[in-house]
């Protein structure tokens, strides 16, 4: 007796939100906002550091592991043929979402990859001494240090576009600094530390008319906003699967496919290539050039689904709620005597970093664990940043669309309460 594939159990389990969004509805798919830490309800707001996962992705990694997984590209088998089916899938699901083509999308593990892919197979071979890689003030390290290994090991250098006191980049400064020896310009298109969004868009062109090449790390904007890469008119785009529902480990690059020719093979191994000789190697066509050995298979299924999932809530409906959620907890906080946040540019995504006259940031946090509440403190992988403030620290709030008002106004209770424990 055979038992029919579930092949798209995910599917079957989305849910319908015409008419408009149900957020209790979208909130109760998540089981892990169900537990309780010490003893009370959990408030999760530590969403830019990694999402949570709804059903739906969960249970793609449970019927991918009980009826489908093989290898893929590899074997002629059923199951093979599946999983490569399923690998590819979501491929298609991803480039749809970014609005790019499947053929232009490196699966990866992520941002950092992404990042370290461009870096080692489109900088190093390029740059050279005299030669300056553009960063901004704001950028997480994952968009710094591999710019700084490029850097040595070409004798290029790494050139700083500083930000305004409330957060938002300095376009002037920005534009002044892209002079003729900078071959590329790193960008992050939402801050992970102060929220701000950056006009990728504008800056991406005025940096194609002098000729630079963009590197835009779309960590936190993926999660966030309805995203058009393709029109964003950058050169390569990263992000991470985990921060937008889906499996950590997963992530991708979208890279122009001029780029992706030219560039050589980050990686070698299985998968990248056409033929092997002991006289030489025929590699891949772009994307799977770049995808040596096995990949992360039952992750990118999962990336997959959660793709599928954030689109069935609605990605302009998820801004909007987030919008709203920004502009309770930030209420809330500044009614919170010496309270200040870091990043108050006018456009910003559900991100505050703050901190409370008197209070460590790390003793606040543990004591805001007690409450079960979960936020952040630290420096966020931007030190750079924080140096910026003059600050050894932060603490930050980051929200996601399940979050709900009755958690802001948790957060804000027990934030009241522990500073005063403090003072
Ligand atoms: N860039 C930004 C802006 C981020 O927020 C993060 C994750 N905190 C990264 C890069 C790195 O992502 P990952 O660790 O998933 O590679």
């Amino acid at each position: 007796m055979s038992t029919p594939v579930p092949a798209a159990v995910h599917d079957a389990a989305l849910p319908s939100h015409e008419g408009g969004v149900d957020w209790a509805r979208v909130r109760a798919d998540f089981p892990l906002l169900m537990r309780e830490v010490h003893g009370k309800p959990l408030v999760y707001f530590d969403n830019a550091n990694t999402g949570q996962k709804p059903l739906p992705v969960i249970a793609s990694q449970d019927a991918f592991y009980r009826r489908q997984n093989a290898n893929v590209s590899r074997a002629v088998h059923a199951l093979g043929t599946e999983a490569t089916e399923a690998y590819e899938g979501a491929r298609g699901k991803l480039a749809r979402f970014l609005g790019v083509r499947a053929d232009e999308l490196v699966l990866c593990s992520g941002t950092t990859f992404a990042i370290n892919l461009v870096a080692y197979s489109w900088a190093l071979p390029r740059l050279k001494a005299g030669d300056v890689i553009l960063v901004s003030r704001m950028e997480h390290h994952a968009n710094i240090v591999p710019w700084q290994l490029v850097a040595q090991r070409t004798g290029a250098t790494v050139r700083v576009a500083e930000i305004l006191a409330d957060g938002s980049l300095d376009l002037d400064a920005l534009y002044r600094a892209m002079t003729a020896e900078v071959k590329l310009l790193a960008l992050a298109h939402v801050s992970n530390v102060l929220g701000t969004v950056n006009p990728v868009r504008e800056i991406c062109r005025e940096a194609r008319r002098r000729g630079i090449v963009t590197v835009v790390d779309g960590s936190q904007a993926a999660p966030h906003m309805k995203l058009d890469v393709a029109a964003i008119g950058c050169d390569f785009y990263a992000l991470t699967g985990h921060k937008m529902c889906a499996p950590t480990g997963t992530g991708a690059l979208w890279a122009r496919r001029e780029h992706l020719l030219a560039m050589p093979p980050f990686i070698g191994g299985g998968e990248m290539i056409k033929e092997v000789s002991f006289d030489g190697t025929v590699f891949n066509d772009p994307p799977h050039k770049f995808e040596a050995g096995t990949p992360n298979i039952a992750g990118f299924v999962g990336l997959g689904a959660a793709v599928d999932y954030l689109e069935s809530v609605g990605m302009d409906a998820i801004a909007a709620r987030e919008a709203e959620l920004l502009a309770h907890a930030t209420e809330a906080l500044q009614a919170i005597p010496g309270l200040r946040i870091f990043g108050t540019a006018p456009h910003k995504a559900a991100v505050i970093s703050f901190l409370v006259e008197g209070a460590h940031a790390h003793d606040l946090a543990t004591l805001l664990d007690l409450e079960g509440v979960a936020v952040r403190s630290g420096q966020h992988c931007a030190h750079p940043l924080l140096q910026f403030f003059g600050v050894a620290a932060t603490l930050r709030a980051s929200l996601a669309f399940y979050n709900t008002h009755e958690e802001i106004e948790r957060f804000a209770a027990a934030l009241d309460k522990t500073r005063r424990l403090l003072q």
